[in-house]
């Protein structure tokens, strides 16, 4: 049996009527850019998460460089944020000015260590950026109490966690603001690109959407940028949202029946869930020491896997410039030859999970045994 690491074919013929009538709504009303299918998507999600305002833009990673400088950062100020995530959490910080600051994780979640955070701040700090990894609520209590100390702002990067929970209440309603991407693969996803920021603050609400429009229609109170929301995202986003609870726990099922069927082997760990969360899998993530033979046994038998990511974030080639060494990031080291994200996606059914944890299973047990006779591993 083939399984794809995610299928997005399966999910539009879910709602295939739904999506082609709101598609073609929007081409009959030539709603384009920005409009009413747009104004609804906004409402909406800050209704979702019960904040005041959601302002949308073109991406998630715009999101988080529009919400940078909304928050009014300078040259040289300095943002800490987690040495494992996607790209766009940090490379966002230097175009918006800031100098990255990286902060390592706690093994078993992949979130930032708040118990590392005081040591990454110097007078320059000026801003923390958690993010929600794999859809995992990071300890925001803890980030929130050293952001209030320290006079900090936070922006929650949510690309992952639509509809997470941390003790009772929803990420992105915690920092000054947070991103959201609409990205096609992310648990809400448009047909194409697609973002935004959510907030309590009106003034920044109103700064935000301005800069994203070209610094104001008609009257132009500042330079700006181009980033908007299109219709046709928009229209496809008011399609799914009603979906997206009923998807979030289809995609925990999957997660549970994972960990029924590969939590009690050896070599290999499932996803750990801190306390008082709800974590909305947008990514299953298992470690192993033996994570590249997985890959390839799983790749080969038809499997796609992912690795989110390969490398920590200070380890790539484009961070060479701040000379860190795997010392100054232990944890995130570690994990970055050990994590390998298995399929998970709503329509999953049962055989493929079993398919896909039974062929796990057999590597696992394989290699334990190899192990255990001071056999040596396959090589791949
Ligand atoms: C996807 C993602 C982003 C960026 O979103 P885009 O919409 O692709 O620009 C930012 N941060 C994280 C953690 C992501 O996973």
């Amino acid at each position: 049996m083939k399984v794809s690491f995610v299928d997005l074919h399966a999910q539009y013929l879910s709602i295939k009527a739904e999506i082609d009538s709101a598609i073609a709504e929007v081409i009959a009303e030539s709603a384009f850019i920005r409009g009413r299918h747009v104004d609804a998507f906004e409402r909406a999600w800050a209704d979702a998460l019960k904040v005041k305002h959601c302002v949308s833009c073109a991406n998630g990673t715009d999101a988080l460089y529009i919400a940078m400088r909304g928050l009014g950062i300078k040259p040289g100020d300095e943002v800490i944020t987690t040495a494992h995530s996607w790209i766009a959490t940090s490379e966002t910080i230097t175009q918006a000015g800031g100098r990255v600051v990286f902060c390592d994780t706690q093994k078993d979640t992949f979130n930032i260590d708040p118990s590392l955070i005081e040591t990454r701040i110097t007078k320059a700090t000026v801003g923390i950026i958690p993010v929600h990894l794999c859809g995992q609520a990071a300890d925001m209590d803890e980030i929130m109490a050293i952001a209030k100390k320290h006079n900090l702002w936070v922006i929650e990067d949510c690309a992952q966690a639509h509809l997470a929970v941390y003790k009772g209440k929803l990420v992105g309603t915690f920092g000054n603001a947070a991103t959201f991407s609409f990205y096609p693969g992310k648990n809400l996803g448009a047909y194409g690109d697609a973002g935004c920021i959510v907030t309590n603050d009106d003034r920044l609400a109103d700064w935000t959407a301005t800069f994203a429009r070209h610094g104001g229609k008609g009257e132009h109170v500042m330079e700006g940028i181009n980033s908007r929301m299109d219709g046709l995202q928009a229209a496809i986003l008011n399609v799914k949202l009603p979906h997206l609870p009923a998807w979030t726990t289809a995609r925990r099922r999957v997660a549970a029946r994972y960990n029924d069927l590969l939590g009690h082997l050896d070599r290999l760990s499932t996803p750990k869930v801190a306390e008082d969360r709800s974590h909305v899998y947008h990514l299953y993530v298992v470690t192993t020491d033996t994570r590249d033979l997985l890959k390839k046994t799983l790749g080969d038998s038809g499997i796609t896997t992912s690795l989110n990511y390969p490398k920590a974030l200070p380890f790539y080639p484009a961070y060479a410039y701040l000379g860190h060494k795997p010392a100054d990031f232990p944890a995130a080291y570690r994990n970055q030859s050990r994590i390998l994200s298995l399929p998970i996606y709503p329509e999953m059914t049962d055989d493929m999970i079993q398919c896909v944890a039974n062929r796990s299973r057999e590597v696992i047990t394989d290699a334990s045994r190899a192990g255990a006779t001071g056999a040596k591993l396959a090589e791949v």
